[in-house]
Order: structure tokens, then C-alpha cells, then sequence
């Protein structure tokens, strides 16, 4: 639940941004998507999934992913991080992505998304809750020996943090900071990400306030609303370019799309040549 309430000058600046990719993109090779590698892929889905998506024919088309290009960056470099506000896009370096997962750690979906990273080898950055945090230390834990980032999500994650006075939003920071902390074992968020990307100056000053930096998305496909394993499939597929951020979640309901989807669009990815980086 973490798009709720979005400011109209974030969804403006996301329209702007998508503008700007699908206008600024004039490389021929991404006009022209290298065909789909249903069977042969050098990324096969996991042997064992649960379950797998892959096991029968899509009744959907699963679109192509825009093939990046080594050195070529389609992205605005204005869209990147606008100075003083949250990053939105990683410095792009022409294949490189990230992929980023909210809400956790939750008992039932963490692992099943640790297991899939795991089987196509991808970092990625859990945004996690402090108090789920604080309940489930061993999962914790296993992110980190997993080698994937951590980043600071509130404590409490409420949707309203730009409306809590600058104390309490010091305290959602500081609070996720320490419950993370002591459940890894000393590893200390150097990210931060607003719930539902609600960021406002004194969000921003804390953050700051807290040595973080402030870390958006590029690509939502709203997952946390069950929107269907194709809305989720084709979001990502379509929507990603060289220095996407992408948005999932293992926390807040039952994320049994999300793994399927992701299942689906992640070794599509690695096929089309990204590279899973980190923010
Ligand atoms: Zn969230």
C-alpha cells in the first residue's frame, strides 16, 4: 500500500518522465526489440517454482523488453535525481537497472522473492518496514547474507509523513533505522524511501538529518494492488529503460502475483542484456 495519495506534481513529474523516455530514445536499437526467447533462454525459470507461471502458455503476450545498449542512455539526465529531491533513476551506464522491493520483510513472500533473486543471481534493495523488521530479525539477516541492499521504509509506514510533525517523522527514521540495525547484526540503511513516495522538504531534511538519501522509482507497476500477473508483466517490460528504478513488494498482502510476475519478467531482462545493479 504505498501509492496512495500521490502529490500531482510527483505524477506530473513521472509523465514528464516517461515523455522524456519515450521522446528522447532514438537509438535504432531500441527501435528495434530483439525477439522473445521462449524456450533456449540462458535464463531458464527456477526447477522447482511455487508454482510456476512458465509451466503452461501465456494466454497474454508477454511484450519484448527494450534491448539497451552498453553506453547508451536514453534517459534524461534531468529525470535522473532532481537536486535536493529523491532519486528516481540510477546513473545510467547504458544496461544497468534496479530492482527494488517494499513493504517487508514478511514471512511467506521474503523468501520466495529471496529464492528467486537467488536462482537468476540479482541484487536488489529491500525498502523495508522497522517494525516488520524488528519482528522477523532472522529474515532480516538472511537479505543481508544474500548480499542485497537494505533501505530505510519509516517504522510504521504511514502514508501521511509529510503531515507528522518533524519530530515524529524523525522518529519513523530513526526507529526503522535501529529495529534493522540490531536485526542484521549492525547494518545501518544508507537509503530511504517515503511511503507511497509521498516526500515533502521537512521528509527530505530528515532524511538528510538521518545521513540517507532519498531513493524514488521509475517503474510501478502497482503491484501491491493486485492488478493481475499480465498488468505486472507488462509494466515492467514495457516501461523499463537503461537506469530504471523498478518498484515491487514482498510486504503488505498476499504478493502471489508479484512472484509470478517477476518469475516471468525477470529472466526476460537479463535476456534483453540488463544488468541488476543496486541505487
Ligand atoms: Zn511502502
Amino acid at each position: 500500500m504505498t501509492a496512495l495519495n500521490r502529490p500531482v506534481g510527483r505524477r506530473l513529474l513521472l509523465a514528464m518522465g516517461a515523455l522524456a523516455l519515450t521522446g528522447g530514445c532514438t537509438h535504432a536499437g531500441h527501435a528495434a526489440p530483439k525477439s522473445a526467447k521462449p524456450s533456449g533462454s540462458p535464463h531458464p525459470p527456477p526447477s522447482t517454482p511455487s508454482p510456476s507461471p512458465s509451466a503452461s502458455p501465456t494466454p497474454w503476450q508477454v511484450p519484448t523488453p527494450v534491448t539497451p545498449t552498453p553506453g547508451v542512455c536514453p534517459v534524461d539526465p534531468n529525470f535522473i535525481q532532481k537536486p535536493g529531491g529523491p532519486q528516481h533513476y540510477l546513473p545510467c551506464e547504458g544496461t544497468n537497472i534496479a530492482l527494488t522491493i517494499d513493504d517487508g520483510p514478511d514471512p511467506e513472500w521474503t523468501p520466495r522473492v529471496l529464492a528467486l533473486l537467488a536462482h537468476y543471481k540479482i541484487p536488489a534493495t529491500f525498502c523495508m518496514i522497522g517494525r516488520r523488521a524488528a519482528a522477523n530479525p532472522k529474515l532480516v539477516a538472511a537479505v543481508v547474507e544474500a548480499g542485497h541492499h537494505i533501505a530505510n521504509h519509516t517504522f510504521t509506514h504511514p502514508l501521511n509523513l509529510p503531515g507528522l510533525p518533524p519530530a515524529q517523522i524523525n522518529d519513523e527514521l530513526n526507529r526503522a533505522t535501529d529495529a534493522i540495525s540490531t536485526a542484521s547484526g549492525g547494518h545501518r540503511p544508507t537509503l530511504f524511501r517515503a511511503p507511497g513516495g509521498n516526500w515533502s522538504p521537512a521528509v527530505l531534511d530528515a532524511c538528510a538529518a538521518a545521513g540517507m538519501r532519498p531513493l524514488d522509482w521509475s517503474v510501478d507497476p502497482r503491484d501491491w494492488s493486485r492488478p493481475g500477473v499480465p498488468h505486472i508483466v507488462q509494466t515492467i517490460l514495457t516501461r523499463t529503460r537503461p537506469g530504471s528504478i523498478i518498484l515491487n513488494h514482498d510486504g503488505g498482502g498476499n504478493r502471489q502475483q508479484t512472484i509470478e510476475a517477476l518469475t516471468i519478467a525477470l529472466p526476460r531482462l537479463l535476456d534483453a542484456g540488463y544488468h541488476f545493479t543496486q541505487p
